[in-house]
């Protein structure tokens, strides 16, 4: 602590530095989120503060803790506890992995193909915090959701979502993809661990701080997709559809798996960096 009081401006300044020197590239944003994140206050009213307000050395003092764990590596979505995902407040913790802005383009696939007035039934596999599951059932009320996780752990988490932003009408399952899953879906979404296991030990610190059961897809990534497409053919309804997320260089191979596994209608949707990011297929009619 230093012998004078700082002030927000003073702190911001001091933690934009530290967090340059860490080498993090959102130091500005950062700074400012966690700061917020002390005074209780959101980055616009804290935007908005006086500069000159004093810090008590209590929020000073939290202050610099969380500086120090973020420049360890840890998010600030598991800083702060929380990450906004499809404007949804999404509640996240080392149990979960924190929602990205690409899945949301698993989300997009998915409102493509349910009507707005779809009541059918939705199942999201690997759904960690929840948010795909949370985000359709925003979305597409009339529809039932059923959501599963191999972590007990994460859909603590899931269901603590469900309870806060949709008054849990979301069911959540839990198992191994497919296991205690009963029953024939319209649309199945899953954005499924896919990372090949030879990465995981050189991820940046940030993703390491993440479940690797979230992250390992196994060889090459895609163990695990592949179970999951050939399961799956037991859960579809005819001409249902399958969305997968994947890494956009495996949807060669995984385009290849859908056709061998008999699925049609095979398509692609781009994430926000123009990159093939969901790849969906029908089961046969
Ligand atoms: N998109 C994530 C990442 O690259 C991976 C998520 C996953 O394996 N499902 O960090």
């Amino acid at each position: 602590m230093p012998t004078e009081a700082l002030s927000i401006r003073q702190a911001l300044y001091e933690a934009v530095q530290t967090l340059k020197g860490g080498g993090i590239e959102t130091s500005v944003l950062d700074a400012q989120v966690l700061l917020g994140e002390v005074l209780h206050k959101s980055r616009t009213a804290l935007i908005a503060a006086d500069p000159f307000e004093l810090l008590s050395a209590e929020h000073y003092n939290r202050y610099r803790s969380l500086l120090e764990r973020r420049l360890n590596g840890e998010s600030v979505a598991y800083l702060i506890g929380r990450r906004e995902f499809w404007g949804l407040d999404i509640t996240v913790g080392p149990a979960v992995l924190v929602p990205r802005p690409e899945t949301e383009t698993l989300v997009e696939a998915a409102l493509s193909f349910l009507a707005p007035d779809a009541k059918g039934n939705v199942l999201d596999l690997c759904t960690g915090s929840g948010a795909v599951a949370l985000a359709l059932k925003h979305e597409r009320s009339g529809c039932a959701i059923y959501a599963s996780d191999i972590s007990h752990d994460a859909l603590a988490v899931a269901q603590e979502n469900a309870r806060r932003l949709c008054a849990n009408a979301v069911a959540f399952i839990h198992g191994d993809l497919f296991e205690n899953i009963v029953g024939r879906f319209d649309l199945i979404t899953a954005n499924p661990p896919y990372i090949p296991s030879e990465l995981i030990p050189s991820l940046p610190a940030e993703v390491r701080h993440e479940p690797v059961l979230a992250l390992d897809g196994g060889i090459g990534g895609l163990s695990l997709i592949q179970r999951l497409i050939v399961q799956a053919v037991d859960y579809l309804a005819p001409n249902a559809l399958l969305l997968i997320e994947a890494d956009p260089s495996q949807m060669p191979a995984l385009e290849r798996f859908f056709r061998e596994n008999a699925y049609q209608d095979i398509r692609f949707w781009n994430d926000l960096s123009a990159r093939q990011r969901v790849i969906g297929a029908r089961a046969r009619d």
